[in-house]
């Protein structure tokens, strides 16, 4: 049986803690990966450490060398494709059509990033005093944290570790308790590609000790994290206490609002995709449509119809659509949602419960879900569930749409379904989103595109695309004076 090793100063060191966790199938809970033994504090305080003795060489390596490693690790990543995608879906439950696109996803991040690097560039800037002139210069902060969930662990580890490395920062990896197989490989791809010992560490436990260890170490000096509300705010607020920069992507509850001239069968099809795609476990997926009334009836019947031939399964199984929930306590969080829904007076048309059938005794499959005639009130419009539960608000117009929309604390993405310009522009100008899409899924986003939300979504810089390297670096002002002569005049 695996045991993962932490990577720590650029060796593969087995945790000496005695309190462990398996790493399950969550499509078949009989197949273990393997176990994690969760590293004790005093083990993340020498990962901080391995990270800040190696920075000062990593930060005096040229930034264009830094980037022949990251583009490195995007081509070993591509040559490891397949084997990557199938522990992805082994271990967090997607398909292998999703786990295949994440992959994708990530080797073009890592392309994008490592392009980047020899673009880390200043500015030259005309003084207002003859023979002066200024410029400025990126750098680096020192150690960054990057905390990352279950969803992605593949993705979100790399857009952020790449741009974090290009700039200049060395790194402590800290993923999800869920997923140690990626981010044992991820950081094996790494040490293949290169990376001088240090410069990337790995350490795999709760985030309540070691998360918590690192987030609140002095040499930490940025923290980029990826998961919960609660969480995230909680990191903010320890960062802000001793300065260190946060950067946070939290919850969402994204809408899409179908207007009664759309192309009925496309708003269906792409509001399931959304909403069930990757079992509703994505930050972007689709949890509310908002629907006007004259069309909400023929919408509601079709999405249940879709909802209805969703081929469920193990991931590894080419014929499924939607694999499992990714573990226990997210499977019984879905299912208290549900039962909450009903609580809360909404119309289950579909769905509400663990789904049955050959092959899916021993994995948590949870039935695509659909409530109607939800209400704004109610917690299921409201909170973030993070399973494939799909909430209907029904309104009477246009305007009564908008309001629905944006009555959320959440704003990550969105979409509307129309053919009419006029509501087309009025939507991009009124939606309170930080990405949204026109005719297509509320998911999605590419490399070279900047990704992230507004309101309690999001905190800090945007990730990835012309944004990705903003929140891991410092600007750094040179003022050159070359006249030779004590200044006069200007002396403030
Ligand atoms: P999720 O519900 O997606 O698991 P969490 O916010 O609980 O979201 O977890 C996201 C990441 O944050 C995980 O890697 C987790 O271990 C880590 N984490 C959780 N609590 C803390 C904490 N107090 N300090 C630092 N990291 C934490």
């Amino acid at each position: 049986m695996t045991i993962y090793q932490n990577f720590i100063n650029g060796e593969w060191l087995e945790s000496s803690s005695d309190r462990t966790a398996q790493n399950v199938n969550p499509a078949n809970t009989n197949d273990c990966l393997g176990t994690i033994k969760l590293a004790t504090r005093e083990e993340a305080r020498k990962a901080v450490e391995s990270a800040y003795n190696a920075f000062r060489d990593w930060k005096s390596t040229p930034a264009p060398t830094r980037g022949k490693i990251v583009a490195k690790f995007a081509r070993l990543l591509e040559d490891y494709k397949e084997e990557v995608s199938q522990i992805l879906t082994r271990e967090e439950g997607k398909t292998l059509a999703e786990s295949r696109g994440e992959l994708q996803r990530s080797i073009n991040v890592a392309e994008f990033c490592a392009g980047e690097a020899r673009r880390l560039n200043g500015e030259t800037i005309q003084s207002e005093l003859p023979a002066n002139f200024a410029y400025t210069i990126k750098e680096p902060h020192g150690v960054v944290a990057c905390i990352t969930p279950w969803n992605f662990p593949v993705a979100i580890p790399v857009w952020k570790i790449a741009p974090a490395l290009v700039a200049g920062n060395t790194v402590v990896f800290k993923p999800a308790e869920a997923t140690p197989a990626t981010a044992v490989r991820l950081c094996e791809i790494f040490e293949e590609a290169g990376i001088p010992k240090g410069v990337l560490n790995l350490i795999l436990g709760k985030g309540s000790e070691i998360g918590d260890e690192i987030v609140n170490h002095p040499a930490v000096k940025a923290i980029s994290f990826t998961g919960s509300t609660e969480t995230g705010i909680k990191l903010y607020e320890q960062g802000a206490r001793r300065g260190a920069k946060v950067q946070c992507e939290m919850g969402g509850k994204n809408p899409v609002v179908v207007m009664e001239d759309c192309d009925m069968d496309l708003a269906v099809e792409s509001t399931a995709q959304g909403a069930f795609g990757s079992t509703g476990q994505r930050c972007t997926a689709t949890s509310r449509a908002v629907v006007v009334d004259k069309i909400a009836d023929e919408f509601v019947s079709k999405i249940v119809e879709r909802a209805k031939r969703m081929r469920i399964g193990d991931g590894a199984d080419a014929n499924t659509e939607m694999g499992p929930i990714v573990d226990e306590k997210q499977f019984n969080t879905v299912l208290k949602y549900i039962d909450i829904g009903r609580e809360d007076g909404a119309e289950m048309l579909y769905g509400g419960k663990r789904a049955e059938g050959d092959g899916l005794e021993n994995g948590y499959f949870v039935e695509p879900t659909v409530f109607d005639k939800v209400t704004p009130d109610m917690r299921i419009a409201q909170e973030e569930i993070f399973g494939p539960v799909l909430s209907v608000l029904r309104v009477k117009d246009f305007d009564d749409a908008m309001i629905a929309a944006n009555d959320s604390q959440y704003g990550l993405t969105s979409s509307i379904f129309t053919g009419d310009p006029n509501l087309i522009f009025r939507f991009v100008q009124e939606i309170e989103t930080g990405m949204t899409h026109i005719n297509s899924p509320t998911t999605g986003g590419e490399a070279h595109i900047p990704f992230g939300g507004v309101k309690m979504t999001g905190i800090g810089a945007r990730e990835q695309g012309s944004t990705a390297l903003d929140f891991y670096t410092e600007l750094k002002v040179v003022y050159v004076d070359y006249t030779g002569r004590k200044r006069e005049g200007n002396l403030y």
